[in-house]
């Protein structure tokens, strides 16, 4: 079973209170038998979500949990969540790696692919398994940096000047801990170069308590430019928990966008994806990118050919202002910038 590691144990308040995010983080579901449980599946869902399971473990917090339907096993949400026998099916082209990132690691926990901006993975863990995840088999445990060796990833950006950005990424970087993420940012604002610090995300979505006073002060305070693309792939995922956490950290300061994948039975169609745009909005979010799917092992059922997501972009534009419009990409892997299709 590929398992990501635990959250690090320096991440972990010692007695999280009960309903603090950390508490929420430690609690996920993650065993297949209580989700179908939870979600008055079928049992003859239950094996295949057992076998997807042994290949990517599952997790779902409380929190998301709370906007799937009951006893509908076609929930958008759900079918983000719900492991299935078809992981173990191979799919030519899919594959482990399928962004080869473990090239452009010049050190332990920094991916250098693009000129200007570095990505630093922050924190092993996710709060919750996307089942579509590119990074579903990255070696995590060998990418987790100790203070030591964050000194050295630092370093590698103070020697390039050229590096203006620095964006942190995972498994998802805020599920470390603020202790954590702050004494991180305030080594690359130490950094004259760096201008901007941008926070890859699902977990304001997963789980909204996450944005507490604690991230806020370290987030609020910091002299880069802060941008979050979180990451939100169906309206349904947006609840008044979430929209209340855009709203403070617009209120810190924080420019939000977000960046979807398009993924078959989840918003493989007009009015849902014009309804996400329209709800992310609402939210104060705007529409970033729509990736269509990396071809990652385990996840081909989600797959749309590029006929297909063009056309549905297409019709897309005929329905939405300009600033609605998500830009269709494809991570092409040794290109200098996502490639827009
Ligand atoms: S939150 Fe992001 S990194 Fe984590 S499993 Fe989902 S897609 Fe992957």
């Amino acid at each position: 079973m590929i398992t990501r590691s635990p959250i690090p144990l320096q991440c972990r308040p010692a007695e999280p209170a009960p309903g603090a995010w950390q508490a929420q983080l430690a609690g996920a579901i993650r065993d297949p038998h209580e989700l179908c449980r939870r979600l008055g599946l079928a049992p003859d869902w239950l094996p295949g979500a057992e076998a997807g399971h042994r290949l990517f473990e599952v997790r779902v917090p409380e929190a998301y949990l709370a906007r799937i339907r009951p006893g509908d096993p076609s929930d958008p949400l759900l079918r983000q969540v719900l492991p299935l026998g078809e992981e173990a099916e191979a799919a030519p082209g899919f594959v482990a790696d399928p962004l080869e990132e473990a090239g452009h690691t010049p050190k332990r926990g920094l991916i250098h692919k693009y000129a200007g901006r570095v990505l630093l993975i922050a924190s092993p863990a996710c709060a919750v398994n996307c089942r579509y995840c590119f990074r579903r088999h990255f070696p995590y445990e060998e990418n987790a940096p100790s203070r030591a060796q964050w000194e050295e990833t630092l370093a590698y950006l103070r020697d390039d000047a050229s590096i203006h950005e620095a964006i942190l990424s995972g498994g998802d970087p805020l599920a470390a801990s603020d202790r954590q993420l702050a004494w991180l940012v305030e080594r690359l604002e130490a950094i004259p170069h760096l201008r901007r610090l941008r926070i890859h995300t699902r977990l304001p979505v997963v789980i909204p308590d996450r944005i507490d006073g604690a991230l806020l002060d370290w987030l609020g305070s910091t002299r880069l430019q802060r941008v979050m693309v979180l990451h939100i792939n169906h309206a349904q995922e947006i609840d008044d928990a979430v929209v209340e956490a855009c709203r403070r950290l617009q209120a810190a300061g924080v420019t939000l966008l977000n960046q979807s994948v398009l993924l078959r039975g989840v918003n493989d169609d007009v009015d849902t994806l014009a309804a996400l745009s329209e709800r992310l909005f609402e939210a104060g979010i705007l529409p970033y990118y729509l990736h269509v799917l990396d071809p990652v092992a385990g996840a081909a059922h989600f797959d749309i050919d590029d006929d297909a997501a063009r056309a549905l972009v297409a019709e897309l534009r005929t329905r939405l202002p300009g600033f609605l419009m998500p830009t269709l990409v494809r991570e092409v892997p040794g290109e200098a910038s996502k490639t827009p299709l």
